[in-house]
């Protein structure tokens, strides 16, 4: 599904991602976890194809595709779904607006008409419903005066609703409290599937508790510098990163 080779990226001209290689396929999870500064917020954002992010070399591909000429709008067109996408407040714009907006935007990139308005409130109501979102939250304006739990629903309804390939959670920064870190965990629980996969980004092994990776890897200093099973989140968890340094170092 993913495949990253050797993948350099930099941000004003300072050197952040030093050869990444990563392949994920679908119907896995992949953890990414490594001290602040190693670049994990770096590698979600140029996967996604933010602009303020230069790709120095290697390349990143989509199923058969390489998508490295494509921008951010598109890659997202293709199924690729970064958490934070969209953090911007819009006054008067509703959460259910905006998805109904993201949706057939993606329609009409692939030539299809919008989606009917009734099978589109069938959707939304079955999302909601698999998610325990409430009426209320769906009319609200998109991201005004929501607390750290409801962004996190939003986010996760963005995310079923556009039924990603591949989802990038970069929980890093987000300080997730125990009620975000459930909606998050719930949520990707019920949307995994054989077909799509999920990469995390997280420093709290305790959301690896509720959703368990098949991969974890470290990241230090714009590497992956250790791949292994979710065990290795707990091993981290116990003794942080220094002797992953060490190892490295040795
Ligand atoms: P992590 O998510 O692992 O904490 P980041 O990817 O956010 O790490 O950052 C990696 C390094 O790149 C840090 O040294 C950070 O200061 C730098 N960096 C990231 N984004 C920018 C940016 N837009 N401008 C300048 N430096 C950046
Ligand atoms: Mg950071
Ligand atoms: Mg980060």
């Amino acid at each position: 599904m993913l495949k990253i080779t050797n993948l350099h990226a930099s941000v004003n001209d300072k050197a952040i991602l030093r050869g990444i290689n990563l392949e994920v396929n679908p119907g896995e999870v992949h953890a990414i976890m490594g001290p602040n500064g190693s670049g994990k917020s770096t590698l979600a954002s140029v996967i996604a194809g933010k602009e303020e992010y230069e790709v120095t070399d290697g390349t990143i591909s989509l199923g058969d595709a390489v998508i490295d000429d494509l921008a951010a709008e598109e890659r997202a067109h293709k199924g690729i779904f970064l958490s934070f996408q969209y953090p911007v407040e819009i006054p008067g714009v509703s959460v259910t607006n905006f998805i109904k907006t993201a949706i057939n935007e993606t329609r009409k990139a692939k030539g299809l008409e919008d989606m009917p308005a009734k099978d589109m409130l069938k959707l939304i109501r079955e999302k909601a419903e698999m998610l325990e979102i409430d009426r209320k939250f769906l009319s609200r304006s998109l991201n005004e005066g929501f607390s750290g739990g409801e962004k996190k629903r939003n986010e996760i309804f963005q995310m079923a609703m556009l039924e990603p390939k591949l989802a990038i959670l970069d929980e890093t920064d987000s300080g997730l409290d125990i009620d975000a870190l459930r909606i998050v965990a719930n949520g990707v629980n019920k949307l995994k599937s054989k077909d799509n996969a999920v990469i995390v980004i997280t420093h709290y092994q305790r959301l690896l508790d509720h959703i368990v990776p098949d991969f974890v890897h470290v990241l230090h200093e714009g590497r992956i510098v250790k791949t292994g099973g979710k065990e290795l989140a707990h091993e981290l968890e116990e003794k942080g990163y220094d002797w992953i340094k060490e190892e490295v170092n040795a």
